[in-house]
């Protein structure tokens, strides 16, 4: 196991002063679960809503902890779980696609709602708007890429370009590109200066954040912890890929874990070989995909699967990686930017991010028993906890709004196995992505059938 800082961007920003604990049992409007974006989202747009309630956030760790202070640092437009899902989504017979298109609409929106908010509030998160690509890197891949690209064209909200070869490779020169797609609703962000900035200006704004205080179960209007129990009106399950943690929530969400590297910061000839001036957000096509940035400070940061899942739902302690999983993120890095062997590998971190049973984000609230939730953003909760927030405000302001009229709010959908069959499943998930990748390498020119049949297995899709 290496490293443990908790990511490179806690590492490069310095960790914060630790806020102090909850002293005892006390009384709030509002108490929201975990101090990741979700959470300070939520406070946020609350407050400023309404800043009589006395709203009060209790965190484990500290503010940025968890998935929010260590992500790959994409700002995107996706829809976690795929757009496709929600065609034809609440009924609406004469508006198959609308609904759809809506939630699309609202989450290019939440790209620049996210930009304008830390521009207003002054918070620097190294934020450059320069797109998404995503490339191709075996004839497999390219089919599914363009496959992917016309089905995006269909649609007016995602503005998707096809790129071939040459073009791909002026922008950002990945090795072995045989094509790429670009769209221009996403940003690149530093995500620990994203957190605790927003840390900041919500505290600002009088809400209250104790920190270094985990809550061990949430019922209905109240949250229990070791220092004593906040009693409240509502209570926020912000917990996301640590929710499996709580009482009585083991199965709702599926902790997965995901790594990253980054390397030194990088020399101009270096750059000068890769390109990649616009700073746009780097994907591939691959089933168990990377995803990469140019840092503000050029370094690179390159991020995929490592130990995907571990037995029992554990979580990993303050972000410390196997070795292994550095070995192939290293070797990803260098099979796309030869131009990078010899420099050096600084960081590896990991997080954990929360998969529902069938892939699809949720935000919503009982009003019987005052219990609001959102998570389940897979690897896309960057934006989402933006929309998530904003949209559990209107919830327990009891405003009917476009918002709360979106197909994700109050979805639910039924828990995971219990273990083995968890641990076995996703561990098979993940063996058949990675066969299927090394298949699609090296021999075959369509999607590997062990890819399919895992994405119906775990109702994933692309
Ligand atoms: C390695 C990695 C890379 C990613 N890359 C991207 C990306 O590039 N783009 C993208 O869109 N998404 C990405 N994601 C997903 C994205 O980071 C998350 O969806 C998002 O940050 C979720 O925010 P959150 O506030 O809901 O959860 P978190 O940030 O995980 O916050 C939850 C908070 O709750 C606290 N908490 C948990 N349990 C308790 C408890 N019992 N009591 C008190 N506090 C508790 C935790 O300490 C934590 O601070 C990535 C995730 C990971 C792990």
């Amino acid at each position: 196991m290496i490293n443990g800082d908790v990511s490179f961007w806690w590492n490069q920003l310095g960790r914060p002063s630790v806020r102090s604990a909850l002293p005892g049992s006390t009384h709030a409007d509002v108490c929201i679960v975990g101090a990741g974006y979700t959470g300070l989202w939520t406070a946020y747009y609350l407050k400023r809503a309404a800043p009589q309630l006395r709203i009060v956030v209790l965190e484990q760790r500290f503010a940025g902890f968890g998935a929010s202070g260590r992500n790959g640092g994409w700002l995107t437009n996706s829809i976690t779980g795929g757009r496709e899902q929600y065609v034809g989504a609440n009924g609406a017979q004469t508006d198959k696609r609308g609904v759809a298109a809506r939630f699309q609409a609202a989450m290019n929106d939440t790209v620049d709602e996210v930009i304008r908010v830390a521009a207003r509030e002054g918070i620097d998160a190294d934020i450059i708007k320069g797109g998404e690509f995503t490339v191709a890197r075996n004839a497999a891949q390219l089919s599914r890429l363009q496959a992917a690209a016309r089905a995006e064209q269909q649609w007016d909200e995602t503005d998707v370009e096809l790129l071939s070869a040459a073009q791909a490779t002026s922008r950002i020169n990945v090795a072995g590109t045989l094509g790429a797609m670009w769209h221009p609703h996403c940003a690149r962000i530093q995500p620990a200066k994203l957190a605790s900035g927003l840390a900041r200006v919500v505290e600002a704004l009088g809400v209250e954040i104790f920190e270094n205080t985990r809550v061990s179960e949430i019922l209905p209007n109240r949250a229990v912890t070791p220092n004593g129990t906040v009693e409240a009106e509502y209570i926020v399950r912000a917990t996301e890929g640590f929710t499996a943690g709580l009482t009585g929530l083991e199965r709702t969400w599926l902790p997965m874990n995901s790594s990253l590297i980054a390397t030194e910061p990088l020399g101009a000839e270096v750059w000068e070989n890769i390109g990649w001036n616009k700073r746009e957000t780097l994907g591939d096509m691959a089933h168990a995909y990377m995803y990469a940035q140019r840092t503000a400070d050029d370094r690179i940061a390159i991020g995929g699967r490592g130990v995907p899942y571990r037995f029992g739902s554990r979580t990993d302690a303050d972000g410390r990686t196997p070795e292994r999983t550095a070995e192939l993120l290293g070797d990803i890095l260098h099979r796309f930017f030869p131009a990078t062997i010899g420099a050096s590998i600084e960081h590896v971190w990991s997080g954990v991010l929360g998969v529902p049973r069938d892939w699809a984000a949720t935000v919503g609230l009982d009003p019987v028993t005052g219990l609001a939730w959102a998570g389940g953003y897979v690897g896309t909760g960057v934006a989402t906890t933006n929309l998530a927030g904003r949209t559990l405000t209107d919830l327990i302001l009891g405003v009917e709004s476009a918002l709360t009229d979106l197909p994700w709010v109050n979805h639910r959908v039924r828990g995971w196995e219990p273990e083995p069959l968890r641990w076995l499943a996703v561990t098979a998930l993940y063996q058949a992505y990675t066969r299927a990748d090394h298949a699609e390498a090296t021999r075959r020119s369509t999607t590997s059938p062990l890819a399919r049949v895992a994405d119906v297995v775990s109702g994933r899709s692309h």
